[in-house]
């Protein structure tokens, strides 16, 4: 198999070429068709996140140790199936979830392997991912069926859309009237002004630095944009009953959290980086809530998947590329000049 892997730190990736692994036991290997190239790819090609105040979280103490398949979007065909792995057949189209955990812990057995306490194999975050040719999934049980919906927008349903979902399910409950404010409009920013529409929420605020990124969310359904650098940006938020976080910065944390109404919610879903300092008798005054969402359940995938299967989520930009482009897919996504979301196709040129 050929994939393209991290074999230093923040340098370009590197076309390799692997023995083609047999699947064992209750194992898929899928031929991957589409891998999607999400931010967070970013940093696990940096090799660390930023916690802010000069400190770093190093991905190789989670396990990601080159040389390392990133790409955690992975959709395709499977290809062949170890001895027990049951409800799947050779040639079947599916999106892969990638965010498994040990399959054994009480919160995996609950459905939350995004939460799993002991020994997470998120593909492409700490196991062998979506940029090769090839990806082994564990269990049968984490192939989805998107026949129906456009294969480069379902690849981006395994993280961006399940990513948003799930950070949107944490929300307050929203009575008609009740705005939301989406800071970030890039890949995430998108998908989450789809998804909020799709639970039908009209009053949505688009927030960004970008004017061409606010002028998609418009297109996107949001009611109204603003532009995070103008001065009166945080008086033009004011009242929000929720704020997602798309973005994770220190800025949008303060925007988010400083645009919440009493008893609204703030969830950060994004990973830019940096640290929060915030008073805290009004977080009880206000009675406010500040929560943390990370990526979506196995469930919450199969719930976006049949709401694009509804057509009732309005697909992002999605730009397709040959999946030999994947270093300029990263630069781009880093000098933040993509739209949506890039894909990469491994039915193109290699
Ligand atoms: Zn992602
Ligand atoms: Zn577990």
């Amino acid at each position: 198999m050929i994939s393209y892997q991290i074999v230093e730190h923040g340098k370009p990736l590197q076309r390799t070429v692997l023995q083609t692994p047999k699947p064992q036991g209750t194992e898929v290997l899928v031929r991957v068709t589409r891998a999607g190239v999400c931010h967070s790819d970013l940093h696990i090609w940096d090799g660390y996140f930023d916690l802010g105040g000069g400190k770093r979280f190093y991905v190789r103490d989670r396990g990601c140790v080159p040389p390392f398949t990133l790409g955690h979007e992975p959709s395709g065909i499977v290809e062949a199936l170890g001895a027990k792995a049951k409800g799947a057949k050779i040639g079947q189209r599916r999106l892969v979830y990638p965010w498994i955990g040990c399959g054994k812990c009480a919160v995996c057995k609950a459905g939350h392997d995004n939460y799993c306490v002991s020994g997470t194999r998120y593909l492409g975050v700490n196991r062998p991912g979506a940029y090769s040719t090839h990806v082994l999934v564990p269990d049968p049980k984490y192939l989805i069926d998107t026949t129906g919906i456009d294969d480069s927008f379902a690849s981006t349903l395994a993280c961006s859309a399940v990513t948003v979902y799930s950070a949107i399910n944490k929300l307050p409950e929203l009575g008609p009237k009740d705005s939301v404010a989406g800071l970030g409009c890039g890949g995430l920013g998108l998908i989450a002004i789809s998804v909020l529409r799709a639970k039908g929420v009209k009053n949505i605020v688009g927030c960004d630095i970008d004017e061409a990124k606010l002028a998609a969310a418009l297109r996107q359904g949001a009611k109204s944009v603003v532009n995070t650098r103008a001065p009166d940006a945080a008086q033009k938020l004011q009242g929000m009953a929720g704020a997602v976080d798309l973005v994770g910065s220190p800025a949008t944390a303060a925007l988010g959290i400083g645009a919440l109404r009493k008893g609204g919610r703030y969830v950060i879903c994004g990973l830019f980086g940096g640290e929060l300092v915030h008073p805290l008798p009004p977080i009880a005054q206000r009675a406010i809530g500040i929560v943390g969402s990370y990526v979506g359940s196995l469930q919450e995938l199969k719930e976006v998947v049949a709401l694009a299967k509804k057509r009732k989520l309005k697909p992002s930009p999605v730009e397709t590329r040959p999946a030999d482009r994947a270093n300029e897919a990263l630069e781009d996504l880093k000098a933040g000049k993509v739209l949506g979301r890039i894909v990469l196709n491994f039915e193109m040129a290699q």
